[in-house]
């Protein structure tokens, strides 16, 4: 009975969508636009022509004005823009869904979802045009802000600020992607129980998320200064900045650019991390998972959690290596811990409450971008990839940010980007 309840009010639905869409149109009469293309006037070759949407309450077809330019053959109607809708047959509303459910779960399952809950049938192909449409205005977005440095800096919401960068390895669409992970938070003064270690944090709150694929970490690291820069980075309030992010060298040369007068910037290198290079070691002297690597293992990393790196140290120069891979294993170890000694003060760092394990991070990249997203026919280009990422780091991030994404009516600019991405097909 509800089932049938939903099909008639999604007619009821698109009745009245298209009545308030075309009296809309109606009261703000036709003027001739100019072509956004060559800028001359544009003529009206229909009064009335139809267009088709898919909406979150019924599918509909409005009629609206459609002008033509003479010059270079480009189509335009007005109304679309000021009615929110872009180049893709969603409406606004309807493609807010999609995207949402797009950033939890691939494709295929989206269609099938948004299937299930409206009662009607949702095509993967569409959504992901829809989709990918919304990802490169935000990307667009990101662009934009990222060109203007001097913007003045938010109020920062606490006086710690965090700042976490991993790099990952995602399997998109039969093929793996490297994928830079970014989160900025404030940290504290509020704690937070880490059930794991038996300690309390300071909680992190606020998250903001960025990702790139296959990207430079000089072309990666604006985004992240961007989020610092939401965040409050470069304010007076701020007092502290703390950067969390494993061994790799692409990424301490860069957290530089957070060091500020009268900010302490601490350093913190992922003990998730040294733990992994720990085990390396071990594995190569005391063989692979053995009882006698664990046995080695264990005290170390107990130690440089409650000691810091000096005992690490002399753990690896007590090693003798006596085959090529050891020596080499070893000498990789020692350069890395060395160049991190300082990021690695744990008792420091654990007693005023900081986060050393990047478990905010790795969750990140968990959520973001470790996810299999396949769907018939598709071909992730990086463009669609960088598309759908930045739309699950909005969603993922503080709710403020998804509604005001789409309080700017992003599918207005949907048809000028389209434009920009389409080859030429005429000569001008
Ligand atoms: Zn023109």
């Amino acid at each position: 009975m509800e089932q049938s309840v939903q099909f008639l009010l999604r007619l009821l639905g698109g009745a009245v969508m298209g009545t308030l869409a075309e009296a809309s149109v109606a009261r703000h009469g036709a003027t001739r636009p100019d072509c956004p293309r060559c800028g001359r006037t544009m003529r009206l070759v229909e009064q009335r022509r139809g267009r088709e949407m898919r909406g979150l309450v019924g599918d509909f077809v409005y009629g609206r004005p459609y002008y033509q330019c003479r010059a270079c053959g480009g189509g335009l109607a007005p109304d679309d823009e000021r009615l929110g809708v872009g180049s893709v047959g969603y409406t606004p509303a309807l493609s807010r869904v999609a995207a949402m459910t797009v950033t939890e779960v691939p494709f295929e399952r989206a269609a099938r979802n948004l299937s299930e809950t409206l009662g009607t049938t949702f095509a993967e192909a569409e959504i992901y045009r829809v989709v990918e449409a919304l990802g490169v205005v935000a990307e667009a977005e990101i662009q934009v802000d990222m060109a203007i440095p001097e913007a003045n800096p938010a109020t920062p919401t606490g006086d710690t600020l965090l700042i976490g960068v991993d790099g990952t390895t995602s399997f998109i669409d039969g093929d793996w992607h490297e994928v830079k992970v970014g989160v900025v938070g404030m940290l504290g003064p509020e704690l937070q129980h880490d059930a794991e270690t038996g300690r309390d944090l300071l909680k992190v709150s606020d998250p903001r998320y960025c990702a790139a694929v296959a990207t430079e970490a000089g072309e990666f690291f604006p985004r992240v200064a961007l989020l610092a820069r939401q965040a409050g980075f470069g304010h007076p309030e701020l007092r502290r900045v703390v950067c969390l992010g494993d061994g790799g060298r692409w990424i301490w040369n860069r957290m530089s650019v957070f060091r500020q007068d009268g900010v302490e910037h601490i350093e913190i290198l992922d003990y998730m991390h040294a733990s992994e290079h720990v085990w390396q070691v071990a594995d190569a002297f005391f063989g692979e998972g053995t009882l006698d690597a664990h046995a080695w293992v264990g005290p170390v990393l107990q130690d440089l959690l409650k000691q810091g790196p000096t005992p690490l140290m002399d753990a690896l120069g007590k090693l003798r290596p006596r085959s090529a891979r050891q020596k080499r294993e070893l000498q990789n170890a020692k350069d890395y811990f060395t160049a991190n000694r300082d990021r690695m003060r744990y008792p420091n760092f654990v007693a005023q409450q900081l986060p050393v394990g990047s478990g905010v991070v790795e969750a990140t990249c968990r959520t973001l971008v470790c996810q299999r997203t396949k769907g018939a026919g598709m071909r992730w280009t990086r463009a669609g990839a960088q598309a759908i990422l930045n739309l699950r780091c909005l969603h993922l991030s503080h709710p403020d940010r998804w509604r005001s994404f789409f309080a700017r009516h992003p599918l207005r600019r949907t048809p000028r980007l389209a434009e920009l991405r389409q080859p030429q097909t005429q000569a001008a």
